[in-house]
């Protein structure tokens, strides 16, 4: 097997593979879109909100906001000591607090660990009027695309290259495995970080796997 990259922006990769089958790039993309870990805000206690928001759609929108993620110094809350109520090694407090008039953004939430902050600081959560005020608590943990599309990495889709129309052509392209994987980031992990994570969660999927083999 090969892999090359074509082509390397920031937050957007384009990888050609040779000689891999279908089903491990195609597995690899799933791993991907619903397994690789992720930060996001998944519980918000609101102290005040006079907006024309209501408390739902507000914490709703903050789920959506990407976080920087630190996969080093966390853990996903059902696999933490804690048993998930919440602890430092499994979630972060983020507070906001802001008074009307103007727009509130993402940039203003304040959290308790700076490695785990908003990409897009310029993401607009609440336009509030003169007189109207937010002020909350957010917590943030770890989770997975296939829990929440909010917990996804990024966007990844592939093409076969070298197939024509023909069912004969496709078989043949399958045959040499050139695929040309298309990777974009939403911010959480950097392309490298999502990869090297879809592939530790498919072999930790495998040896689970294996281990079931043994006392089936
Ligand atoms: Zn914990």
């Amino acid at each position: 097997m090969k892999i090359e990259k074509k082509y390397a922006k920031k937050d957007k990769w384009i990888l050609r593979f040779t000689g891999i089958s279908p089903a491990i790039i195609n597995g690899l993309r799933r791993a991907i879109i619903a397994e690789t870990p992720t930060m996001a805000i998944d519980e918000v206690e609101i102290i005040k909100n006079s907006s024309a928001m209501y408390d739902e759609i507000l914490a709703h929108r903050l789920g959506l906001i990407v976080l920087r993620t630190d996969l080093d110094s966390y853990v996903e809350p059902e696999k933490c000591t804690c048993g998930g109520v919440g602890c430092a090694k499994c979630t972060v407090e983020l507070t906001l607090k802001a008074v009307g008039p103007g727009y509130v953004y993402a940039s203003q939430l304040q959290s308790k660990d700076p490695k785990i902050k908003p990409v897009y600081g310029d993401t607009p959560i609440v336009y509030l009027e003169e007189g109207q005020e937010i002020e909350l608590i957010a917590y943030a943990r770890l989770g997975r695309g296939k829990q929440h599309a909010k917990w996804s990495p990024g966007h990844v889709w592939y093409k076969l290259l070298g197939a024509g129309e023909d069912l004969e052509s496709i078989r043949k392209a399958e045959q040499k495995g050139e695929y040309e994987v298309y990777l974009e980031s939403w911010g959480q992990l950097k392309p490298k970080e999502i990869l090297e994570q879809a592939v530790i969660q498919l072999l930790d999927g495998l040896k689970e796997f294996k281990s079931m083999l043994k006392t089936a």
